[in-house]
Parts: C-alpha cells; structure tokens; sequence
C-alpha cells in the first residue's frame, strides 16, 4: 500500500480552499493535529469538540499560528440533538462538506487495562455517534469527480479476528451484512455484558466494549460504502497505530502529528487512486497497510 503514502506533491493537489473539512473531538489529540494539518495543506476544516471552551481555544491557538481557515462549532457526538444542530448549522455555514473525519471516540481503560466499565457510553460515542453523523451529513456531500470521502478513526483492536465466537464473526464477515444486524450484534454484546455471560460468549478480550465499538463502525463504514458504491462518496477505515495521546496515557510508538500525517494522506488521496470500503492500518508512520 505503499501507493497510498507517496507525497502530496503539487500535481496531486486536487483540492483548494474551497474543500471542506469537519473533523470530530478536534480539541486534542489526533484529531487537533490532524485539522492543524489539513489547514497546512490549505483546506478549510471546521474543528468540532464537545466542550465549547476547549474547542474555542484549540481552534484560536491555530488561528494564533496564522491558520485563517479554521473555524469552530460545538459537537457531541453522543447526543443526536448535538448532532442535528451541527448538521443545521454546517448547512447554513457551508452548504457543501467534501471530507468527514471522524475521529472522536473515548475509552475507559489504560493500557493493559481490559475491563467494561461503561459500555453504553462507549457504544454511543464510538459507534452510534459516527454513524448518526454521517447520515445527518451525508446529503450535504458535494460528490463531485474528486469523490467526497468519509474516514472513520478505528483500531485494529476492533478486527474480525479479535471476536472468538465463529458465529457472531460469520454475521459480521457476510458480503450482504446490513445495518440491522450490526445493530443486532452490539445490542447482543450489551445484553451479555449486562448478564455477565460476555466472556463465554466469545467477544473480544482486550478494552472488550472498545473493541466491539470500532468493529460496529469498521462493518457499518463497509455497508455504508456499498450503498455509495459508484456514488463519488468513499468510505474507509483507519487504525492510527499504538498513538501518544490521553487515550493511551501519553504511550504509543509516535506522536498525534505523525498520525495525523497518515490520516491527511488518506483522505487527500488522488481520485484515481481512491479505494472504499477498506481498513487500515498504520503500522508505524510511514507504513500502512489494508486489511479488508
Ligand atoms: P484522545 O482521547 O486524545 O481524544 C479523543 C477526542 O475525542 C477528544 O477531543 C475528546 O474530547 C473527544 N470526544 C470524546 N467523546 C466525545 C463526544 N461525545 N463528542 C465529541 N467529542 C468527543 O484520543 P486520540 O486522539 O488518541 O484518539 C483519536 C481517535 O483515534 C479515536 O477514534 C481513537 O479510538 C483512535 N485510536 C487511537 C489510538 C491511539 O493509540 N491513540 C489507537 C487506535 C485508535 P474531550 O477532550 O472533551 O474528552
């Protein structure tokens, strides 16, 4: 895939300062530097964060920086009304969006930590917020001939092959997968931790919830790009790699710029090098791979 990471140089440049960017949970980590470095390729990206504060400053500081395309509106991606007022006050602002990353996610345990302590809120910010985001913006697409693009931040924690059950992995695998039974499976997961049967039942063992979140988004992203099939809207996936950021308590192998170099190279891709419905997985900066 090496394709993939070859440089933005200026005859790939398809994009201006018209191309508009939403990133989600942009106040920090990969998701600040991934808009600090969209706006250094010179798109205008609107930074989205669930705390105005946080959001209002992140977004000064790169004004500060001489950034003048930067702009800020409040998004919580747990709460639909958040959503529905983003998606209104995109519409009225902008009109048109060309690029969705959505990055904001949460998780509740420390690395090496692998118990469930709060799944209903993991679910709801990691894989029902994406998904009710990107159908509440979807109509506002532009879908020209450079191809929309949607990437949604996962992790390979959330790969087929964490799940031990065969079945519930079927299910997920299938070619003709809908979203009622994505639905279905992480309403089962739920159950199960709820009964405190999850661990027989064959999910994944490391941050379970977390896991099965990202799984729901990696499947979800796959029917999604099947019904744009053919319809200049691109839908992948991608694993920033073990990331120095507060998720994971100031670990990983590099730093949110570094991963956010890999993220702006994705969604920056020439158009006639656009895939959909892909995984993947930056191993280290400069090496990603595709899974799916
Ligand atoms: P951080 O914890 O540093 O940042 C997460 C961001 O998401 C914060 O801005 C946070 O806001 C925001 N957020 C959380 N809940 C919501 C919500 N309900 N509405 C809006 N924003 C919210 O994490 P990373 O930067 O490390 O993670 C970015 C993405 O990369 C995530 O999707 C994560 O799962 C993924 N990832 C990260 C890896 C890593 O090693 N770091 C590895 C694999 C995947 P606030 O400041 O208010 O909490």
């Amino acid at each position: 895939m090496d394709h993939l990471i070859s440089p933005l140089s200026p005859t790939n440049r398809w994009w201006s300062e018209e191309t508009t960017a939403v990133v989600t949970g942009a106040n920090k980590g990969i998701g600040f530097a991934v808009v600090k470095r969209l706006l250094e390729l010179g798109l205008t990206v609107v930074l989205t964060a669930r705390n105005a504060e946080n959001g209002i400053q992140a977004a000064d500081s790169l004004r500060l920086t001489g950034f003048r395309n930067v702009h800020f509106c409040c998004l919580d991606i747990s709460d639909p009304s958040s959503i529905a007022a983003f998606a209104s006050w995109f519409r009225h602002n902008f009109g048109v969006l060309d690029i969705l990353v959505n990055n904001a996610a949460v998780s509740f345990n420390a690395v090496g930590e692998n118990l469930i302590k709060e799944p209903d809120t993991i679910i709801k910010t990691n894989f029902y917020g994406p998904k009710l985001l990107t159908e509440a913006l979807l109509p506002l697409f532009r879908r020209s001939d450079s191809v929309s693009r949607i990437l949604n931040m996962s992790s390979r924690l959330g790969t087929l092959n964490k799940l031990r059950s065969p079945s519930i992995r079927r299910i997920l695998e299938s070619e003709d997968l809908t979203n009622e039974q994505i639905d279905a499976t992480v309403t089962q997961f739920l159950q199960d931790v709820k009964s405190g049967t999850w661990e027989k039942q064959g999910w994944p063992e490391n941050w379970p919830d977390y896991a099965i979140s990202k799984m729901a988004l990696n499947a979800y992203s796959r029917v999604l790009a099947r019904r744009y099939d053919g319809k200049k809207l691109s839908v992948n996936c991608l694993c920033p790699g073990f990331t120095r950021t507060s998720m994971t308590g100031g670990q990983g192998t590099h730093t949110a710029d570094e991963a956010a170099a890999t993220v702006a190279k994705l969604v920056l891709i020439p158009q006639e090098k656009l895939t959909s419905g892909k995984f993947y997985i930056c191993l280290e900066p400069k090496k990603i791979i595709a899974k799916l």
